[in-house]
């Protein structure tokens, strides 16, 4: 029987057959060596009735597996690496496990009977190894990956299951809970809050939560020798911002991070409260190519530690991620631009309220880059090629322009507050976009950016002509 794909965009990755509703991951590692044991703990939720269970998990042996019937915090507290055995659980109406293989980054498990929709399982698997990036022949490689001196996991799109057993598809959202045992001197940074955090001979203790649904792909760890550098002020709203970093230029640190409490005010008064509990960034010592965004968390090469516009712009970019991307998730990966065409047009924003380039301003420079550019590029469904495409930010950007520029500033921000407030822990489609602006405009949407999303040619630049 083949292996289920719930995305084409990415192909061999998520079953769509279940959901996660929660992941608890025991992890130590070591960072000499990079070796890792881990224990994850999965409480899954059975969509469609099945008898088997596809988990991605890549370059990483399994040990032991276990599936019992139901789910409590409880369950995954008391199900210990030593409760780990790969025997059917005791019986209580739903089925255990039969019997559990491996193939092509999947691990496979099949049970000793069908599970109807709706039934709870806990799910458990033992796992080990030396994890490394993931690389397919579309996306390049993602996933874990030693640093000089540490460890960044830049997942987006297909790295997560270099880490831990998982359902790799963007919609399956999902709290989580990492306990991560590394070597003493390196600090742990993750999703969500830092509830713990203790020394235990040669080795610390990291234990970060992520109470809020998160996307697979925007699970992260960061391992370095960081420690916290102090920011000038506090957002209005009080929200907790933190950057941790290595040695670093102080003016240079400055320069980069010195308005990141306004960035948030602005995006604030623009996409409504910040959707988490915190924000942190981390600037590894590594030159990064490029930076990422996880959920509460962005990641920074040193070489952008900087403040020109093109370190900038970045710095917001990531940032709007939490609104448009980490908040409000597209829920096929087609729908990129609902990420990354919001995430490039906050760069705009941020420009407008800094005193740089008007929105406008930005929108005609970046319209004609494009205008020099091959046209062959559907932004509602670019493909696993081109879906972070340079075009796909820009003309995404551009399509939020051309809205702006028919319904006004008023009426623009506020639909994108609403989209944010009413899609936020859940998986959208361009379609929700669509409707949603209707309904909040009164204007056909659908019909205002249909050259814009389903169409190739480009659109002639929008102005704010009434
Ligand atoms: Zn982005």
């Amino acid at each position: 029987m083949g292996l289920p794909t719930a995305d084409d965009y990415l192909p061999g990755h998520g079953d769509r057959s279940f959901a996660v509703r929660h992941y608890d991951l025991e992890l130590d590692y070591a960072v000499e060596g990079n070796r890792l044991d881990g224990r994850a703990v999965l409480d899954v939720e059975v969509l469609e009735a099945t008898d088997r269970l596809v988990l991605d998990l890549a370059h990483l042996s399994v040990g032991k597996v276990r599936v019992a019937s139901g789910w409590s915090r409880d369950q995954a507290a008391r199900s210990t690496r030593k409760a780990a055995r790969s025997k059917p659980a005791a019986r209580d109406g739903a089925p255990g496990l039969k019997k559990f293989t491996t193939r092509s980054h999947r691990v496979v498990l099949t049970l000793d009977g069908e599970a109807e929709a709706g039934t709870r399982l806990t799910v458990t698997v033992g796992y080990s190894g030396h994890p490394k990036p993931l690389v397919t022949r579309h996306l390049g490689d993602a996933g874990w990956e030693e640093l000089t001196d540490g460890v960044i996991v830049a997942a987006q799109p297909h790295g997560s299951p270099t880490w831990f057993p998982c359902n790799d598809r963007p919609d399956d959202k999902a709290t989580y809970r990492l306990a991560l045992t590394v070597t003493a001197g390196y600090r742990v940074e993750a999703n969500g809050t830092l509830v713990r955090h203790t020394r235990r001979g040669s080795a610390e203790v990291w234990v970060w939560e992520q109470a809020q649904p998160m996307a697979t792909y925007l699970a992260t760890v960061q391992i370095g020798r960081y420690r916290e550098w102090p920011l000038p002020a506090r957002p209005a709203s009080g929200l907790p911002v933190a950057v941790v970093a290595g040695d670093l230029d102080r003016t240079a640190f400055a320069d980069a991070f010195g308005r990141q409490h306004e960035m948030v005010d602005v995006f604030e008064e623009h996409f409504g409260p910040y959707p988490f509990d915190s924000y942190r960034v981390v600037v590894t010592d590594d030159d990064l190519e490029i930076p990422l965004e996880s959920q509460t968390l962005s990641t920074f090469g040193r070489n952008l530690v900087r403040g020109d516009w093109d370190a900038t712009r970045l710095i917001a970019h990531e940032l709007a991620h939490q609104w448009f991307g980490n908040a409000v998730t597209l829920r096929d990966w087609k729908d990129i631009w609902l990420h990354e065409g919001f995430a490039c047009y906050s760069e705009w924003v941020w420009s407008e309220a800094s005193g740089g380039p008007t929105a406008a301003q930005q929108a005609a420079h970046h319209h004609a880059g494009l205008e020099a550019k091959d046209t062959d590029l559907l932004l509602a469904d670019p493909g696993p090629d081109l879906m972070f495409d340079d075009r796909v930010y820009k003309r995404g950007a551009l399509t939020l322009h051309q809205l702006r520029c028919e319904v006004g500033d008023a009426a623009f921000f506020s639909l994108l507050r609403s989209w944010v407030a009413d899609f936020a822990g859940g998986s959208v489609t361009t379609e929700d976009f669509l409707a949603h602006a209707s309904k909040e405009t009164g204007v056909n949407v659908a019909t205002l950016l249909r050259p814009w999303l389903h169409e190739t040619s480009l659109p002639p630049l929008p102005t704010a002509g009434r």
